[in-house]
């Protein structure tokens, strides 16, 4: 596929998108119908009908009986962790080495032009991106996917929350279904933004930082302060009354849904005229800039505090004045101090 006629690509060979990125259509003023119906598509299809198939797959054929997951032993936690490990490693391995090992599509719809194995770094261990964000990932970002999924199915099993039936609550829990994305938006924002501030940025955000030119296996690649905090997001339905099969989908929105905004690249080629949006661009221009871009314009939060950057120089614009506004307040700062 072209992708000069979708964007540009500037000296360094990184190319960049030309359409600019835009907050979810249903936010907008005065509400605009159609173009939420023409959205709507591209918000089901393909990646949240995956991940909310994928649940129902979980709870059919690997979740244990309820019985079971009254008492925390290590067999039936060890399975999950063992299929959620295996099933990563299928996912996210597979764009990994479609894009990434075999370089199918060389750098073609590639937001960064180098390729992360190419660049030993001090940052990394082993000096090598590849390496560490794999060993993160599986030494600590399963493990705590999977505290959390073994958290909600033990607190259900024994009745601790409501378990409400789909037989008995179809519309409300189908309206708790179709809110996922929108409550996993709405938490990573909160506790993203936390993160960002120090010392708590030091001390845990930067280990997934430390990825600025980020592959798939960065999308776990966190400290496991952030790793639990970010799987958090499925206990909502321990608050919110629901249903398992629910918090398990909100789980894997979180977990599986991490590699799409880590992908490194805005398509993926299927054919010389086919390709899916990756929808990775809000997301690559946060782990570019830092400041910009908590979340990725689901929810309008960036937009309401002024961190929102949709691509265009304008965005870049507001970028710029809001470093140096910022810069100005510290030297202010460190004026006083001295003073
Ligand atoms: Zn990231
Ligand atoms: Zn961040």
């Amino acid at each position: 596929m072209d992708d000069l006629k979708f964007g540009k690509r500037n000296k360094r060979g990184d190319w960049a998108p030309d359409a600019h990125l835009e907050i979810a259509p249903f936010w907008a003023l005065p509400p605009n119908p159609l173009k939420v119906l023409a959205w709507l598509p591209g918000y089901f299809l393909p990646w949240n009908l995956l991940f909310a198939a994928s649940a129902v797959v979980w709870w059919h054929w690997i979740i244990p009986d309820r019985m079971v997951m009254q008492t925390l032993a290590w067999g039936w936690v060890l399975w999950l962790f063992a299929v959620n490990a295996a099933a990563v490693f299928v996912f996210y391995g597979l764009f990994e080495l479609r894009l990434y090992v075999q370089r199918g599509q060389g750098t073609r719809f590639k937001y960064n032009a180098k390729w992360p194995s190419e660049q030993p770094s001090d940052a990394f261990w082993f000096r090598s991106q590849n390496l560490d964000n794999f060993l993160r990932c599986f030494g600590v970002g399963l493990p705590s996917w999977t505290a959390v999924q073994v958290g909600f199915l033990y607190a259900y099993a024994n009745g601790y929350v409501p378990w409400l039936s789909f037989a008995e609550n179809p519309v409300y829990l189908a309206l708790v279904a179709l809110l996922v994305p929108v409550i996993h938006e709405a938490h990573f924002f909160v506790i993203h933004r936390l993160i960002h501030i120090e010392p708590l940025y030091k001390w845990v955000h930067s280990v997934h930082h430390n990825s600025v030119n980020p592959s798939p296996w960065s999308s776990l690649s966190m400290h496991p302060v952030e790793a639990l905090a970010y799987f958090a997001v499925a206990l909502w339905h321990l608050v919110l009354p629901s249903n398992p099969l629910l918090a398990l989908y909100q789980l894997h929105y979180a977990g599986f849904g991490a590699v799409v905004g880590h992908i490194g690249f805005d398509k993926m080629e299927l054919g010389p005229e086919t390709a899916i949006d990756s929808h990775a661009y809000a997301h690559y221009l946060h782990h570019k800039h830092f400041d910009v871009n908590f979340g990725d314009g689901l929810v309008p939060l960036d937009k309401l505090f002024g961190s929102w950057h949709d691509g265009s120089p304008e965005g870049e614009r507001r970028m710029q004045a809001r470093y140096e506004k910022k810069k100005a307040r510290a030297n202010a700062a460190a004026i006083r101090k001295g003073a």
